[in-house]
This record gives structure tokens, sequence and C-alpha cells, in this order.
């Protein structure tokens, strides 16, 4: 029997899974379900499913290996892609790393790239008709009504957080980082009974940053938020040095997406483009999997491989490959909670808000954010007027809300253009071309626990599996610690295969 034939057959299971596989291949699969598997025995030692930032730096890590990497789509970047509009080149996904240590900083320097500071995450905030500009000016937004003891309390008790959140992750049930796990954001913040002002904006803000609400993320979930928002205050009251801290934020010209198109170019044709994983299984002999994925055209392939990392969302895991994990396991990964969300690339003559790069609209509901999404290229050449990219956010008002992913560009390019119109009266005149960029696995939810899962996780990882997992949901979703997962599940797997140096 053809090697393709086979493999059309094996398809049949993965239809009934439910996963999308174009027409022909599945009535090929379907009208051929009972044939016989034969191995091939070229077996690789490491098969990488997706070439996001997670896949690729396991795939860098492990490049001395005969490794293989299945990408779904035709080119890489997954959640940090970019996009473009006139001369512009802007990120749809994720905008900038918040650390330049870790396997990202090597990886940043073994490729000789040139990451570029860029201000906070988000360094302006509108409330109520107003702009506040700058960590001073947002702090005096925080204390409106004179209520400089709430603030002050606020800020103590971020201090002693920071202090102890190295120890992340600490469950104990007694140890502050544990009882930051177990408990909503909102909760943590009424028991310091703030005023208002505080939940409402920092709502938004979480919204934005994670994709849940205040009811939804846990209050350590917030921190990081907290952290970036507050950073020189935070330095200033835990040193005595006053001097003013980076951002601690940067990028790259071509934005994030630079890294993996780099890290692409030096794993060649290790990559496989167009390949969508659809099934894996065992091998008869015990000694590998045989994984199964759809090219381009919808024909059906396989690679045989001793060990494989796992990148794509948990929930394509469970549907590929459930039978191969314990219980325990998969209870985990079913507990991964994604929220989705949009982005939208606004082109223009100008950036539609350039006082700052990121504003957070804390009033609105649609848009949570818009930022200048084009600011290094346009700022290293300020003679070159091509345009500029301003992007919005739309996350979930709930992480479990997807209505809006349904809605067509043009419905939601008229909800973004009636918000605008509020913050900034004009400005969707300017609008001159528009891109929208859809995430249905934006962001992995720090839910309630999610710290103590991670944890757990961590434990399968560490016990010698063949099968490791590595992805923004294995640890906390950022980039930089994506391309750390990457690497720690290419050490384990370096170890496993008696190949513990590079
Ligand atoms: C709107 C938005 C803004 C963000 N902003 C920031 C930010 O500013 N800073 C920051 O640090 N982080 C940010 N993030 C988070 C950051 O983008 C992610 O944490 C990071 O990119 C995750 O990388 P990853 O490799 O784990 O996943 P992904 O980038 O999602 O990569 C997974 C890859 O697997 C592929 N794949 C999936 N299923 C299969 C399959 N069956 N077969 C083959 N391939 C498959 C996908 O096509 C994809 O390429 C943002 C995220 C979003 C959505």
């Amino acid at each position: 029997m053809k090697r393709r034939q086979v493999v059309k057959a094996m398809l049949s299971g993965a239809l009934l899974a439910g996963l999308p596989i174009p027409l022909t291949t599945a009535r090929a699969a379907l009208s051929n379900p009972r044939q016989p598997l034969r191995a091939k025995r070229h077996q690789r030692d490491v098969a990488i499913i997706g070439a996001g930032i997670a896949g690729l730096s396991a795939g860098y890590f492990l490049r001395d290996l005969d490794v293989v990497l299945l990408e779904a789509e035709q080119s890489v970047g997954g959640r940090s892609l970019t996009g473009q509009m006139g001369d512009r080149t802007f990120s749809k996904g994720a905008q900038y790393i918040t650390s330049l240590n870790g396997a990202l900083g090597q990886i940043i320097t073994d490729l000789g790239l040139d990451p570029v500071e860029i201000p906070g995450q988000v360094d302006a905030i509108y409330r109520k008709g107003k702009v506040f500009i700058g960590e001073d000016e947002i702090l005096q937004m925080f204390s409106d009504r004179g209520d400089l003891a709430a603030l002050d309390h606020f800020l103590d008790t971020l201090s002693e957080i920071s202090r102890h959140y190295g120890n992340v992750p600490d469950h104990r049930q007694d140890s502050l980082v544990g009882r930051l796990d177990r408990q909503t954001a909102r909760e943590w913040l009424n028991a310091l009974r703030l005023p208002p002002v505080y939940p409402r904006v920092l709502n938004n803000l979480a919204r934005r940053a994670s994709g849940a609400n205040l009811d939804e993320l846990s209050a350590l979930g917030l921190m990081p938020i907290l952290f970036a928002l507050f950073k020189q205050t935070l330095a200033d009251m835990n040193t005595d040095d006053q001097a003013r801290v980076e951002s601690g934020n940067y990028t790259f010209d071509g934005g994030l997406n630079q890294v993996n198109i780099n890290l692409a170019n030096m794993l060649g044709d290790r990559i496989r483009f167009n390949s969508a994983v659809i099934q894996l299984e065992k091998l008869s002999d015990g000694l590998g999997y045989r994984i199964l994925y759809a090219d381009g055209s919808g024909e059906g392939r396989w690679v045989e491989a001793k060990t494989v990392i796992f990148t794509s969302p948990a929930p394509m895991i469970m549907r590929i490959a459930a039978q191969l994990f314990p219980s325990e396991v998969l209870n985990l990964l079913d507990q991964v909670r994604y929220a989705p969300a949009i982005t939208v690339g606004l082109y223009g003559s100008s950036p539609i808000y350039s006082p700052a790069f990121d504003l957070s609209l804390s009033d609105r509901t649609f848009i949570t954010d818009i930022y200048d999404a084009c600011r290094l290229s346009r700022l290293d050449n300020p003679d070159v007027r091509t345009g500029a990219v301003s992007s919005v956010i739309i996350p979930a008002e709930r992480f479990r809300d997807s209505y809006f992913m349904h809605l067509s560009d043009r419905a939601i390019l008229s909800r973004v253009h009636k918000e605008l119109e509020v913050v900034l009266p004009g400005s969707s005149d300017r609008i001159l071309d528009w891109s929208v960029q859809r995430f249905s696995h934006a962001f992995p939810v720090t839910t309630l626990g999610a710290f103590r899962r991670l944890s757990a996780l961590h434990g399968f990882m560490e016990s010698g599996s063949p099968l490791q997992l590595a992805g923004d949901y294995t640890i906390y979703p950022s980039f930089d610690l994506a391309a750390e997962s990457g690497y720690l599940a290419a050490m384990r797997l370096r170890r496993l295969l008696g190949h513990t140096t590079a």
C-alpha cells in the first residue's frame, strides 16, 4: 500500500475528533478506514509542534540534534506575528518584551539582534475625558479625591508583595503568594478598601494584558500588571537610589517577530510550514511516536520521533494526543482557560495618538487601548513620512465571551470608530486603511489556582517524560517566558536523549 493511503486512513480518527481537515483528504481518508499501518524507520530525535517563539526556542536549543518543527501556518510567529500597511511593519500581537535575560536573552545575543527600549506597557490612562501621562500623573489620578492614605497603603502592600514575588511558585496555604493565587484580583482589592477608581481603572488594564477581568483573574495574576504600572515608584520604595529606572520594555525594528524570523532562518528546512498536526500515536514497539499532519494541499503525511514537544494551545493537545498523557496531566490541561482577543491596525498619515506609547481607555468597554504600533520605525526615521499604524486591542469583557470574534471586519471597525470618536474626536476620519486580526487563543488566563496547577504540570515535565509541554500556558503568558519554556523543554529532552551539551 502507498504511504499516502495509509496516512489518509489514519486521518479518519482525527476527523471524528472534530478537527478541521480539507474535504478531499477527509473523503479519501473515510474511503480507506482500516488499512494496516507500516512504520517508516527514520526516526527523528525530536518533533516540535508549533513554530511560535516557544517552539522556535526549543528548536534553537536542539539544533545540533535531528529535529523537525511542524507549523500549521505558512509562516512563523504565532501570536507575535507582524503585518504590513503602507511601508510600515506593525505588530499584530505581542508588542514588547519585559526582560532581556534567560533563554530569550541568549537567543538575542547569539543572533546579534538589537533590542530597543520603548516606554512602559501602559504609560497613559484616559479617564472621564482627561488623559494622565506618565507614572506621576497616573498616581495623581488614583488619589484624585485627595485619598493619599489609600494610595500609600496600596503601594506599601504592593511593595511588600513584590519582595515575595520571586518566591513564585510558593503555594503553601499560609504563604503570601499561595493566598494571592487563591483569591480573585477584585477580592484582593476589596480587602484593601480602596476607592472605586482603583477597580475601575485596573479592570481594563487586566483585560488588556491578560484577557480576563478582575473577577476572573487571580490576585497573583494581577501582580505583573501592577508592577509594570508602578515600576519607578516601586523601585524608589525598594532602594535608596532615586535614579530613573529603565522601562524594561524592548522591541526590535521589525517588532518581536524579528526574533522568530531570525530563528526560522537559522533553523532552515528543519521547519515544515503548512503542516497542521492532527494526531499522534505511540509506536507499537513503544519506542517513539508517529506524528500525523496535513500538508498545505490537505494531504496526510507523518514523521516519527523519539520525543515530542507540544507548543500548540492546550485544547489542541487534548484533541490530538489525549491518549498519550496520564489522567492527572489531562486534568491540568483541561483546566487551562483561554481568552480570545482582536487587534485592529489603523493606518493613517500620522499616529492617532502620539504623546504616549499605550493609552489605556479606562472607561470604554469595547476597545481597552490604543497604541503606537510602529513607534520604533517612526521615531528612528523622523524625516520619512510614510504614514503610521496605530493599533487598538479588543479583549472580551468576560474571558468566556467570544461573540465579538464573529463580528464582521466592518462591524468591528464601526464600533472602533464610535469609541475612538468619544475619546479623540475627529480621529476616525484620519484612518485610511485597517487590518483586523483575531486570536481565538489569545491569552491563557491566570485563573484562581493557576500557579499551583503550573507547578503540578512542571512536576510532570521534570519526571523524564519523552512528551514535553512548552508554550505560554505552561508558564506565565508572555513572549520571553514562552521562549524560556521552549528552552526548558529542550534541556529536559537533551538529558533524556543523553545529549547534555550542545
Ligand atoms: C494581542 C496580544 C498581545 C500580546 N502582547 C504581548 C506583549 O506585548 N508582550 C509579551 O511578552 N507577550 C504578549 N502577548 C503574549 C505572547 O504573544 C505569547 O505569550 C507568546 O507569543 C506565546 O508564544 P507560544 O509559542 O507559546 O504560542 P504561539 O505564538 O501561539 O505559537 C504556537 C504556534 O503553534 C502553531 N500550531 C497550533 N496548533 C498547531 C498544530 N496542530 N500543528 C502545527 N502547528 C500548530 C500555531 O500556528 C503557532 O504558530 C500578547 C498576546 C496577544 C494575543
